[in-house]
């Protein structure tokens, strides 16, 4: 089935879907609007695996997320990067989002180091080098500020909280942060909680904010400090969904052959807000089917290096993959 909504004028998003899970629906759909904004880093990644090390590959919370998102929806980036940032990665970006919000600064593009260890469970951060993306003043296209939908990604939490504010109609906004921002950015991570709907956060980082080690106690005072939902990652075991007393718990797909898992978790956000956004629906059951979706596409994210893992699936995977996910799930 084609549902045609509209053409944009020379748009790249005539491949835009809808899948609907359970009922194992897909349309294509051909989008019109900016369906969502995606703000947050655009980096080159040095990522040390045991199996291989990547120097300055395209990376960050926001490329993940967007091209995640892409998937679903029509999808603008808001973004800063420096005059380094290599034409190839500048291509991709453009092949899959709506680029008229990003920033090329004078300077170096936002870098970040991690290290895995041999069970690719914990990662040490080596270096995070801000570089443009400190001190950046995004400036929101017109176009996009009329899209319902907005994911901040990991970025500066004062940035996200002065973008968030600019937008007009935001029927469901998701935020995310990671430990670098609670160290040094604490009371504006807070801050930014009571301006989205939805925090997804990893179970570390709900750790280190809250300072509980139980991840419902963690849940719990996020949701105290102004948000509606609390979505807590738990890597490869999957995830928990927190709103007012529901907890609906969703598993993480069993994989064999994981190679990195950086930016599993923006896949995951990235996912469930576009998923969420092409059903311009925000009720519980939506956002419980999202989930799933999130899981699906930080399963694809987890079995490439880099953002090989998303960038060489189709949607016919998608839909494969959230089959055998139903499958595997039923009891
Ligand atoms: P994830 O593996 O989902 O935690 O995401 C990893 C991605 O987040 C990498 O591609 C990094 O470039 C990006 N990242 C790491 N640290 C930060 C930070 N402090 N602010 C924004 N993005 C970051």
């Amino acid at each position: 089935m084609v549902a045609l909504i509209g053409l944009k004028k020379g748009s790249k998003f005539l491949h835009i879907i809808c899948l609907d899970l359970f009922e194992r629906d897909l349309y294509e759909i051909i989008c019109v609007e900016m369906m969502l904004t995606v703000f947050g880093s655009v980096a080159l990644d040095t990522i040390r695996t045991p199996t291989k090390v990547l120097k300055d590959v395209l990376g960050g919370a926001a490329t993940f997320a967007g091209i995640s998102s892409s998937f679903f929806v029509n999808t603008g980036l808001i973004a800063v990067i420096g005059k380094d940032f290599p034409k190839k990665y500048h291509g991709i970006l453009d092949s899959r989002l709506n680029l008229d919000g990003l920033s090329i600064k004078n300077g170096k593009t936002f870098r970040y180091d991690g290290k895995y260890d041999k069970t690719l469970s914990t990662r040490t951060t080596l270096r995070t080098e801000l570089n443009v993306l400190e001190n950046f003043h995004p400036v929101v296209p017109e176009q996009y500020k009329k899209t319902q939908f907005v994911y901040l990604a990991n970025n500066d939490p004062d940035q996200n909280i002065a973008l968030i504010k600019e937008f007009d109609n935001v029927k469901f906004s998701m935020c995310d942060t990671i430990e670098f921002w609670i160290s040094t950015k604490r009371a504006s991570v807070i801050k930014m909680f009571k301006h989205v709907d939805a925090v997804v956060i990893n179970d570390e980082e709900a750790r280190l904010l809250t300072k509980e080690s139980n991840l419902i106690k963690c849940a719990k005072k996020i949701m105290n400090l102004g948000t509606k939902y609390v979505v807590i990652k738990k890597g490869q075991h999957g995830s928990l969904l927190f709103f007012e007393d529901v907890i609906f718990p969703s598993a993480g797909l069993p994989l064999e052959n994981v190679v990195d898992p950086t930016g599993a978790g923006d896949s995951f956000a990235g996912a469930m807000i576009g998923c969420i956004a092409s059903k311009k629906k925000t009720d519980l059951a939506t956002i419980k089917k999202s989930m799933i979706y999130g899981n699906v596409m930080g399963s694809f994210a987890v079995q490439g290096y880099g953002l090989e893992g998303l960038l060489r699936i189709k949607k016919i995977d998608i839909k494969k993959r959230i089959a055998l996910y139903e499958k595997i799930t039923r009891f």
